[in-house]
């Protein structure tokens, strides 16, 4: 790809959203076509702009977003973000992955999202607790048990969520308000799995996937060479997982950098690692490479965990895995996808890969809800039943477009993508409720 098409490539989040989804609606032949606005739009953005007193003295503006994209199957439900480059764009790109999501797992939820434009690598505990405190009490009723509720995604953690639980608590005293935040510690409300749920959901989905023979010569996870971007909550734990699992991990990065060990690299070893020094980078025995090196790395399958826009016009060509599976959200650009798809790649999408996050958030406010505590096993055993369902309903999916396809359907169709038939469960799912609780008033 030459770089004039590179930079052609709009790598606006909600823009590749819009594309998917009309992509995936390019399949549907009976959508009343009055709603389609409606189901790709945000219902709701709410911005915020606070001051916060800095550890130096100094008074800081902070902007924030919360985003509802739709709750006609239930409330929305979605992380909230820090980061530098969080745009209001981005935020409602991921609010409506989440929105497909929550459709595709058949949780009882909506989509939502929220983010801070902020560098917690350069804010201090109290700084972040500050914000944290204030973010939620400038959103004041927009957050709730059963109206929107947040949950932990990139930079934000369990220590963000029992901030969010104890600000909201403050809020509205003498109620059971544990349902308010999902990705809690274990001793205020939190599951037990829920840390390393959307990595576990990764390793459930494509166990399932492969099982399923939809990777030619690639039968199991056992064997297979693996690649991880991000070494962070799902990128640590995916690589921990699938290699218990039988997996080499031959290459893996973080923001510094990559590391490679055609041998293969021990998760455990390198997250003790990255915990004392920082970064992966500099692990004794491997060699270091590029994040770019590690999207075209030589291996099965690819797992990009870390931001979006990963995978873009410019280095799909480069990619060599068989599987990519996506356990961050958005990793690859619609034009990413195209040339992945002509190049015969087989791409789990995010709404189905890293969908056991929002499946164990949903177990945890069931038990808050409740005020139950389920063990390991039976989240494990849950978990495991929800990710095959959604993989089986989207391969199968994928049969009955790809019957289509052969058959001439249209005239103007490129062969149908695990995407498009995720894409195209969720839809016809969230349309189906909207026409059966019918329009108000
Ligand atoms: P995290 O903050 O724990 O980790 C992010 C990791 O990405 C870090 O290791 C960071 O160094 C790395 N990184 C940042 N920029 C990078 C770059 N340019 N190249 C390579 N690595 C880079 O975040 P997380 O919770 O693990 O989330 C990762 C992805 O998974 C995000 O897309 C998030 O939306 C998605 N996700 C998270 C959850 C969850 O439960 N945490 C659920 C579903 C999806």
């Amino acid at each position: 790809m030459d770089m004039q098409t590179a930079k052609a490539e709009d790598l606006d989040l909600f823009v590749n959203a819009q594309l998917q989804f009309e992509r995936a609606l390019t399949w549907i032949d009976d959508l009343k076509a009055g709603i389609v606005d409606y189901l790709i739009n945000p219902k709701r953005t709410i911005h915020v702009r606070f001051p916060i007193h800095m550890d130096d003295g100094s008074i800081k503006t902070f902007h924030g977003f919360r985003v509802l994209h739709n709750r006609v199957r239930g409330p929305g439900k979605g992380g909230i973000r820090y980061h530098p480059d969080v745009t209001a764009a981005e935020v409602s790109a991921l609010a409506a992955f989440m929105t497909w999501k929550t459709a595709v797992v058949d949780l009882p939820f909506g989509g939502g999202k929220g983010g801070i434009v902020c560098n917690p690598k350069e804010l201090s505990r109290g700084e972040l607790r500050r914000i944290t405190r204030r973010f939620v009490t400038e959103l004041g009723d927009a957050i709730g048990p059963y109206t929107d509720i947040p949950a932990p995604d990139v930079y934000t953690d369990q220590q963000t969520m029992a901030w969010i639980y104890d600000t909201f608590d403050m809020m509205h005293p003498g109620e059971n308000n544990l349902a308010v935040v999902t990705g809690k510690p274990l001793e205020i409300g939190g599951s037990v799995g829920r840390n390393e749920a959307t990595a576990r959901g990764s390793l459930y989905a494509t166990q399932q996937l492969l099982k399923r023979g939809v990777v030619a010569d690639l039968p199991a996870v056992q064997g297979a060479r693996v690649a991880v971007q991000g070494y962070g909550n799902v990128g640590s734990i995916a690589a921990r997982l699938f290699y218990e699992d039988g997996a080499r991990i031959v290459a893996v990065s973080d923001s510094h950098g990559g590391i490679s060990l055609d041998n293969g690299l021990d998760p455990n070893e390198v997250l003790a690692y990255k915990k004392e020094r920082g970064s992966v980078v500099g692990f004794p025995g491997s060699k270091e490479i590029s994040n770019e090196e590690l999207l075209a790395y030589d291996c099965d399958i690819l797992i990009p965990a870390a931001l979006e826009c990963q995978i873009r016009a410019d280095n799909a060509d480069n990619v060599r895995a068989r599987l990519i599976v996506e356990a961050a959200n958005g990793p690859s650009t619609m034009a990413a996808d195209e040339i992945l798809r002509a190049k015969n790649m087989i791409v789990l999408p995010d709404i189905v890969a890293n969908s056991g996050g929002v499946v164990v958030s949903y177990f945890e406010w069931v038990q808050n809800l409740e005020n139950q505590q389920w063990d390991l096993e039976k989240v494990e055993k849950l978990l495991r039943k929800r990710m095959k369902r959604a993989v089986d309903e989207t391969v199968d999916r994928w049969t009955v477009l790809d019957d289509k396809y052969k058959s001439g359907f249209n005239g103007t169709h490129s062969r149908p993508t695990l995407r498009d038939a995720a894409l195209v469960t969720a839809i016809k799912k969230i349309a189906t409720v909207v026409l059966q609780r019918d329009i108000w008033p």
